[in-house]
């Protein structure tokens, strides 16, 4: 039964509630789990999730939604939580969140949601996102999905591209009664879900069981479709009759440094190695044999702080890998990747080489990588980011042995969508210019969104993308308007 909990249902007075302490997430010990790869966060029991929920304080404007980028109505989902009625509180989370599984895992909440939870003046935050997750696995395990059944417009809506933002486009429109087909290029729907984010931090079990919600709801979905090259925009529009076309081609181009060296064997781009990781089974060692990721006994250094160079360092781990180093040319306050990861990486035994950088890569004179030499770092004046730039301290070099190095320093546009779709405005980094309100793109009926647009960004911001081009292509297709 879904109640409409008018009144407060938390039978704590206010004052009590900042007593009860954060409830903490069950994990696997990090011994354990540094050789395995099964989810790290066991998830909230029900008990867990209705004394943290006991925490809330019910603010009259809850600033946790105003920095929620899809609005995700948070005091409304709690207080179901709070008085049990776990399936109203996930329904309450689908009306602005397609994936709430995803996103309870996966968003940073620290600088979201929970960033702005007035409980943190005083104590730790309001636990959100493990709220989130908690009611989305429940209404999951309770396999109660509604699938709404909106009467066809007989419009058809061709999205390329199956990351967050193309999923959250083709999940909006199809509840509008449109036809929406997603094209992808690789084997596996899911985009960064699915091949770059490992199973440790997000199974790939709870993206497939999303997207086999979407087939439920009538969404077509193709794979093996590299648009701009099996087929492109103009043909989908002119020769397939699509009426609209999204493109949420993401940012997966491998960026590297530019160093001596980055050409001998054993240095991979983040993205190379963590696609063999994801999509080529090898976290299912020894069932599935990758040899190149044999780690055990290796030494194994990720350059970068983002959450795809923890990502592919605790991978590494748990390939095996003797020493495992982050390499970060800049201090903790600037890693850009989420805090609990950081942690569980430190709790797990990554070495954190904070304030170095490499400069060149060594080689055993027969192209086989052996050594990084890196230089170490001290922060001066901010740069163009706001953050204090790196300066390398004179006369301190040192060669750090390794048999493997991971790049992973960012990523770019890939231009195939682009660079064969004429009239589509692309700005100097070679992304799709697209309207902030609107995800319009300057070809008419084209729209855009996600990290194509904005370059690298998170999980949310890209479903918050497709949300707003999902309206956007609704008008569109109903008005003619452009
Ligand atoms: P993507 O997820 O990149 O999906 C784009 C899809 O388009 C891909 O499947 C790609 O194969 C497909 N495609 C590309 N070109 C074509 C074409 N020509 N034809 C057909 N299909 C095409 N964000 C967070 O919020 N929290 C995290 O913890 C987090 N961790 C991350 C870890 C890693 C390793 C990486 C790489 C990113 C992480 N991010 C995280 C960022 C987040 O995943 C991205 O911002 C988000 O996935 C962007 O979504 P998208 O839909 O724009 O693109
Ligand atoms: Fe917080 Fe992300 Fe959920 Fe929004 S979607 S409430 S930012 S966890």
């Amino acid at each position: 039964m879904s109640l409409t909990a008018k009144k407060s249902s938390n039978p704590l007075p206010l004052k009590e509630r900042i007593k009860v302490p954060r409830q903490l997430m069950p994990e696997q010990a990090a011994a354990e789990r540094a050789h395995n790869f099964s989810e790290v966060n066991l998830g909230y029991s029900a008990e867990l999730a209705q004394q943290e929920a006991l925490r809330c304080l019910e603010c009259a404007k809850p600033t946790c939604t105003d920095n929620c980028p899809v609005g995700v109505k948070v005091k409304e989902f709690v207080e179901r939580i709070v008085i049990g009625d776990f399936l109203g509180a996930a329904a309450k989370i689908r009306e602005d969140n397609v994936l709430p599984a995803v996103t309870g895992r996966v968003c940073p909440q620290e600088d979201q949601c929970e960033g702005k939870c007035l409980l943190s003046k005083k104590v730790k935050p309001l636990g959100i996102g493990y709220l989130e997750r908690f009611v989305a696995d429940y209404e999951q395990r309770m396999g109660t999905h509604i699938v709404p059944n909106a009467a066809p417009t007989g419009k058809r809506v061709a999205v390329v591209g199956s990351g967050p933002s193309g999923l959250t486009v083709a999940g909006d429109l199809i509840q509008k009664g449109h036809k929406v087909r997603v094209f992808e290029a690789l084997h596996e729907i899911g985009g960064v879900l699915v091949y770059g984010i490992p199973e440790f931090r997000l199974p790939k079990q709870i993206v497939r069981e999303q997207i086999e919600y979407m087939r439920e709801m009538g969404v077509e979905f193709e794979t093996d479709v590299v648009v701009g090259r099996t087929i492109t925009i103009d043909e989908l529009i002119e020769e397939e009759g699509f009426d609209a076309v999204y493109i949420g081609t993401g940012a997966g181009l491998p960026q590297f440094m530019n160093i001596p060296g980055e050409h001998f064997n054993g240095v991979y781009s983040a993205n190379e190695f963590l696609t063999r990781i994801n999509l080529m089974k090898a976290y299912k060692f020894p069932t599935y044999d990758e040899p190149m990721l044999d780690l055990h006994g290796k030494d194994v250094a990720v350059i970068g702080g983002g959450n795809t160079a923890l990502d592919a360092i605790r991978s590494a781990l748990r390939l095996g890998a003797r020493k495992a180093y982050v390499i970060y040319r800049r201090s903790d306050s600037e890693m850009p990747a989420r805090a609990e990861e950081v942690h569980h990486a430190r709790q797990e035994g990554i070495d954190f080489q904070m304030l170095t950088a490499p400069v060149e890569f060594v080689s055993d004179g027969k192209g086989w990588l052996t050594a990084a030499r890196c230089v170490r770092m001290e922060l001066g004046e901010p740069d163009a980011s706001g953050r204090r730039r790196p300066v390398p301290k004179e006369g301190s070099e040192f060669d750090l042995p390794l048999s493997v190095a991971i790049i992973a320093i960012g990523t770019g546009a890939n231009p195939i969508v682009q660079s064969t779709t004429p009239g589509l405005g692309t700005n100097k980094r070679g992304y799709i210019q697209a309207s902030e309100e609107t995800q319009r793109t300057t070809r008419k009926g084209v729209f855009a969104g996600g990290d194509i647009v904005t370059g690298s960004a998170t999980v949310i911001l890209a479903m918050g993308a497709g949300r707003r081009a999902a309206k956007s292509i609704h008008e569109y297709l109903t008005t003619g308007e452009w």
